[in-house]
């Protein structure tokens, strides 16, 4: 990235190195002449992909190795250094930019002055601050970046050669990422084994002499007691004796509630929020949340801290009375406490870097998940809402005294609400009087059934990894994309379920190596990590008490544990090449595909289609199958292709639901 002929260049006295070119263009923008800003592209150096390239003997030493393309890109920073006075090193304020920042000293001219700053956020004031106080690099962060790609190292390269001799060729296991294999596979099990209770839902429409004035509500007590109407022949004779009772407005409680906003986010909370909100996958948030940062827009994306930076705040208040007057903004600053034990580097919660920023320049996602950062920043310096809660308490005197409830909320000050619309409607109740008498319209019961717990979504598995204390900032996108990859688990309406596949990968873990893959012991893992950041911990002891076991572990797993038998899908259609074995589904590492269940005795294979049980309508003739992109995205397509070339993103179903007369 230079930005001016190499004449001119020689005067430069100080360079700067990043490892985005778009970081680079940022800085460049608002540097003065004098400083050379160039990029490395990512990691300069590595281990490679094969062999292990960690020296258990000696002391776990890691064999980095300089990436294969980057030759080019490390001569020309030696050779820019060079001519510098001065070198700083601006990588990434975590422990991951600080490993790149050992390595770009590695490859440094011996004799240049190397120092490293980091900054939060790619503006003017925050640079020009860092560069007024510049460090050493933190080998503490470095180390800890080791440790934990050291520790992934040995798990991945011992495991998966046990895998592929106990359950298939090609499979891979990680330390993480099994973990969270773990997880949405136990919740499945937790889903299988529901026992669906059944139960009565009770509402009577009552009203007072006013016409118009009638109102619903539900059932909640009898005679005193939770009402439990779990059967048909309960709800009948509740609904008998409800319908000749007399009615009466026995309580009215109002009460006023008030809401504070959100803390800002941090990166589990952004990517949660855009799962549910735009229903992205962390790796895209992660990606767009990325661009932004990079451009100057908001702060450091990697974070578990709620700080913010005390001009920011400043900044923000005035932005509030400015723009909605002093009733809008809190009486005090609102302080967010970080609620994560663990001390990450980036110190500060994800925000934009300026409030006032024109938000017009950005366009698409950009602007998207901009937008969500930066109502949810501005709110959370705003006054609290107040609505007032009211609750009518309706009792039915008949054969037993019945207790029926509803509830309304008003919202008085919409505060904080005004900038973050949370979804919440106001629910008006009538005008009715204590003690006032009511009439019954109808009394109805409704036949339902408890349900089981939910399968994890994107959000609720960020949630729930943070909740368990294994996932990071720097880990969330990563570990769900990586099991997504490997076809261990896939997406059924935006939530995970368990592939066959991923089933037997788990159950082989889990199995033979009880305590690697239990919660409390990866969470331990992570905290001693963060440990290790910050000094207290020494990377190598960590490792040398976990590779003893691990490793006599290994060895024992590999002499006596069973094979597992991945667990195939039959389809109720003979195999038409050898006419005797059925056909199952299977999942192979590019996902599901048809074969012959005498396989390898028979070799008949056809490609997997999910038929979604609706013709095609374009040709009306062939089923509409889900296909998939090159990319790996979804859509539908006409089972007869390329006869019939029908293709949507969007579901056939529900275009063909809304064309429907409205039913009345
Ligand atoms: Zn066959
Ligand atoms: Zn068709």
């Amino acid at each position: 990235m230079t930005r001016s002929c190499r004449l001119c260049s020689s005067l430069k006295m100080t360079l700067i190195i990043v490892e985005s070119p778009t970081k680079a263009k940022t800085l460049g923008n608002f540097l003065p002449k004098e400083y050379d800003v160039e990029a490395t592209y990512g990691h300069i150096m590595d281990l490679p992909k094969s062999p292990i390239s960690v020296d258990i003997e000696n002391n776990f030493r890691p064999d980095y190795k300089v990436v294969s393309d980057r030759e080019d890109t490390i001569a020309s920073i030696q050779k820019l250094a060079k001519k510098s006075k001065n070198v700083f090193i601006a990588t990434d304020p975590d422990r991951e930019g600080e490993a790149i920042a050992a390595h770009v000293n590695e490859i440094l001219p011996k004799g240049a002055v190397v120092k490293r700053i980091a900054f939060h956020e790619i503006t003017k004031e925050a640079v020009e601050e860092a560069i007024k106080h510049p460090r050493e690099i933190d080998k503490n962060l470095v180390n800890a970046q080791i440790a934990r790609r050291v520790l992934d190292r040995l798990v991945g390269y011992k495991l998966s050669p046990l895998l592929w001799k106990k359950v298939r060729r090609g499979l891979s296991a990680g330390r993480v990422q099994s973990v969270a294999l773990r997880i949405i596979i136990e919740r499945e099990e937790e889903i299988k084994a529901f026992d669906k209770k059944e139960y009565w839902e009770i509402t009577c429409k009552v009203t007072n002499s006013k016409q118009g004035n009638s109102f619903n509500v539900m059932l909640d007590k009898v005679d005193g007691k939770k009402a439990l109407v779990n059967n048909k022949k309960i709800a009948d004779e509740v609904l008998t004796h409800l319908r000749s009772a007399k009615y009466i407005v026995s309580d009215i409680i109002k009460k006023e509630i008030k809401r504070n906003p959100y803390p800002p986010y941090t990166t589990s909370t952004m990517t949660q929020s855009a799962a549910v909100k735009f229903g992205w996958p962390a790796k895209k948030t992660m990606s767009v949340a990325q661009k932004l940062y990079e451009q100057g827009m908001i702060t450091y994306h990697r974070t578990d801290s709620l700080n913010i930076a005390v001009s920011a705040i400043a900044k923000l208040r005035a932005y509030i009375v400015e723009n909605y007057g002093e009733k809008y903004l809190s009486e005090r600053v609102r302080v967010y406490k970080t609620k994560s034990k663990s001390a990450q580097e980036a110190h500060e919660a994800i925000r934009p870097t300026e409030v006032t920023n024109n938000k017009s320049k950005l366009v698409g996602d950009q602007k998207k998940l901009y937008e969500l950062i930066w109502t949810r920043f501005v709110a959370c310096q705003m006054a609290f809402s107040i609505s007032d809660r009211t609750r009518i308490d309706v009792l039915a005197n008949g054969k037993k005294k019945y207790l029926l409830k509803t509830s309304g909320e008003i919202v008085k000050f919409d505060g904080w609400r005004k900038v973050l619309v949370s979804g919440a409607h106001d629910v008006v109740l009538p005008d009715v009087l204590k003690g006032e008498d009511l009439s019954l319209i109808k009394a109805d019961g409704e036949q339902k059934f408890t349900q089981p717990p939910a399968r994890y979504n994107e959000a609720s598995l960020i949630k729930k990894l943070e909740e368990l204390g294994i996932g990071r900032p720097s880990t969330y996108a990563p570990t769900i994309s990586t099991i997504m990859a490997r076809n261990y688990v896939e997406k059924e309406d935006r939530k995970f379920l368990p592939t066959p596949v991923g089933e037997a990968v788990n159950s082989f873990l889990v199995g033979n190596f009880p305590t690697v893959f239990e919660y409390g012991f990866t969470a331990q893992m992570e905290d001693n990590l963060d440990r290790v950041a910050e000094g207290k911990l020494a990377w190598t002891s960590e490792i040398k008490k976990f590779w003893g076991p691990f490793n006599k572990k290994i060895l024992s797993v590999e002499k006596k544990a069973k094979r597992i038998k991945i667990r195939t899908e039959k389809l109720d259609r003979k195999c038409p090449e050898c006419k005797k074995g059925q056909l199952v589904v299977r999942v192979g590492r590019f996902g599901k595909f048809i074969s012959c269940e005498r396989f390898p005795d028979c070799k008949y294979t056809e490609k997997f289609v999910q038929k979604i049980g609706m013709k095609c309508p374009k040709c009306k003739k062939g089923d509409v199958v889900i296909k998939k992109t090159r990319k790996g995205r979804p859509f539908f397509g006409c089972f007869r292709y390329p006869d019939c070339e029908y293709a949507s993103w969007k579901d056939p179903r529900k275009k063909s639901e809304k064309e429907k007369p409205a039913s009345g």
